[in-house]
């Protein structure tokens, strides 16, 4: 394994995890003439359709992450729940992680990462860790209802999470009984408790960092979530661009702090008086950057190869206002007619099982830049 961190066109990138940013991120390493090996549980990964290698193991089978060590020039990920026994393991070996671990470490852990994010200087939501009934109580009274209990580690699309409202409290006994549902409800896990942020609208940045830590930003995406799942994200985004500006100076400034090298997505609330709260980040290209594959000169998979190969980073420069649907479920079943329609950019994850709340693919519905 080599360790230069300039990956050449021919060189290998290692890619942990198998879905659909995955294979999009395979698609734009083979754009660059850079090989991928991913590195997967399932062996009917998305990405195995297009990568140049997938290597079928679980992430804690160490002959073959030291036999993927041995193959690849970089190890990037796909999604942030990457233990951090493998990281650790592969570091081991002499591979280069892009990004490390400690974004990871942040980013796995909803306390940490609120803490992280605060010690920035960038609000969030009110919080409190919760670790059983008392301190679920506890929480209560500091932050208020409504309120929403979230597991520190492993929540995703909206799972391993409750809402505790308003009327939870009206009935003699209806208070306690609420608090115990909502706990049994995220599993007696680690959680934390956050005030429900009254939010306008939702936003998110893609950012990517270089090795050289150059920053590019692309324009903020107003993001629209289902049953906690994201279903669309527009550009340009409907805020004010003081509000724009602190979007993008946190988001900066989580790169800078993580000594970040690759693609990140920072989820904010925005408040009717145009303050940003920061929901979350994640450490990889994000659901929604998507439409960059369609409205930019550069999409975040390619940015994000670019990176974690060493390679100067592109201006993402956006040449066509965009709508990203996301196809969730059954919805996929509409992908002839989407094939007919003129002008929709249609993105196919090739899965094989349709499951209630499973991204499918993606649409992404182009207009002139307004
Ligand atoms: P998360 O998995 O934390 O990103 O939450 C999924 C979605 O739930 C978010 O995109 C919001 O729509 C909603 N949500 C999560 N946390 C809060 C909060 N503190 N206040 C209001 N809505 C929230």
């Amino acid at each position: 394994m080599a360790t230069a961190p300039i990956v050449a066109p021919g060189g290998t990138v290692g890619v942990l995890g198998g879905g659909q940013l995955g294979r999009m991120l395979a698609m734009a390493a083979a754009q660059l003439g850079l090989k991928t090996d991913v590195l997967c549980p399932d062996p009917a990964a998305p990405a195995g359709d297009v990568a140049g290698t997938l290597t079928h193991a679980s992430y804690t089978d160490e002959a073959a992450l030291a036999a993927f060590a041995r193959a690849v020039d970089v190890v990037t990920y796909e999604f942030e729940n990457v233990p951090a026994e493998t990281v650790a393991f592969l570091t081991s070996l002499g591979a280069v992680v892009r990004p490390g671990a400690l974004a990871l470490e942040k980013a796995q852990d909803r306390l940490h990462e609120k803490e992280f994010v605060n010690g920035l200087g960038a609000k969030t939501a009110a919080f409190h860790p919760v670790d059983d009934l008392a301190s679920l109580e506890a929480g209560l009274s500091r932050v208020g209802r409504p309120a929403i209990l979230k597991t520190r580690r492993l929540g995703y699309d909206g799972k391993g999470q409750t809402r505790l409202t308003d009327a939870d409290s009206d009935l003699p006994g209806a208070y306690e009984k609420a608090i115990e549902f909502a706990w049994a409800e995220v599993g007696a896990a680690p959680s934390i408790l956050e005030a429900f942020a009254p939010f306008e609208r939702e936003i998110s940045i893609i950012g990517a960092r270089g090795a050289d830590g150059d920053i590019k930003l692309y324009d903020p995406v107003e993001n629209v979530h289902r049953n906690g799942i994201l279903k669309t994200s527009t550009v340009p985004a409907r805020i004010a661009e003081a509000t724009a500006d602190k979007a993008r100076a946190v988001a900066s400034d989580i790169l800078g702090a993580l000594d970040y090298v690759g693609v990140i997505g920072v989820e904010f609330f925005v408040l009717n008086d145009g303050a940003v709260l920061v929901n979350e980040f994640a450490p990889r290209v994000h659901n929604s950057g998507h439409w960059t594959l369609d409205a930019c000169t550069v999409s975040q998979f390619e940015q994000h190869i670019r990176a974690v190969a060493g390679w100067p980073l592109a201006e993402p420069a956006r040449h066509s206002d965009a709508v990203m649907e996301n196809l969730i479920g059954e919805e996929i079943s509409a992908w002839r007619s989407l094939a007919e329609e003129p002008g929709a950019c249609l993105h196919l994850y090739g899965k094989r099982d349709i499951r209630s709340g499973r991204k499918m693919g993606h649409v992404t519905r182009l207009t002139s830049r307004g």
